[in-house]
């Protein structure tokens, strides 16, 4: 089972990956490694590497932008309909009680965090769970093996497909 690591673990494999001041969100939207879940033509949708939950996923716009005021139609379009496909596939592969749905961010860039538009999919699994405890790295953070990485992904990019067809044949 995916095992918590503690915040300052995290934060140490962190300092190890990001150099200071750089965008961590422009660094994941143009890899190609195994968290990808999807690269749209605007948006792109990312397993956590370092989720609060295990099955967090992160549905990022591709361009640096900041605020809600700079993001366009035809990105929010994108991103609203990655949200729901994403939330869905979760909610199917990964059977959470809920899943809390948030955009997040700082002022600036910071090693956990970033000031890059982005959402964060959380699955909560337990019941005495709150926003409090979940949307903060206090309790911890969840780290798999190789084999719970790729199953995780296997799992999700089947069910992430058939909810976007899904949802794409709703609208025509
Ligand atoms: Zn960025």
């Amino acid at each position: 089972m995916p095992h918590l690591i503690t915040r300052q673990e995290a934060i140490s494999n962190l300092e190890k990956e990001i150099a200071k001041g750089e965008c961590i969100a422009c660094r994941l939207v143009n890899s190609q490694g195994k968290y990808l879940l999807h690269k749209g033509a605007r948006i792109t949708v990312l397993l956590s590497e370092y989720p609060r939950c295990w099955g967090q996923v992160m549905v990022i716009a591709n361009r640096h932008i900041t605020s809600f005021g700079e993001l366009e139609t035809e990105e929010w379009k994108e991103m609203s309909q990655y949200l729901h496909a994403a939330t869905r596939t979760i909610e199917q592969v990964l059977k959470p009680l809920r899943c809390y749905v948030a955009a997040t961010g700082a002022a600036d860039n910071q090693l956990m965090t970033t000031p890059h538009l982005h959402f964060n999919i959380i699955p909560v699994y337990h019941k005495t769970d709150k926003p409090a405890t979940i949307f903060t790295w206090e309790h911890g953070l969840y780290a798999g093996t190789e084999a719970e990485w790729k199953e995780l992904s296997e799992n999700l990019h089947k069910a992430w497909k058939d909810n976007l067809l899904f949802l794409r044949h709703g609208e025509e």
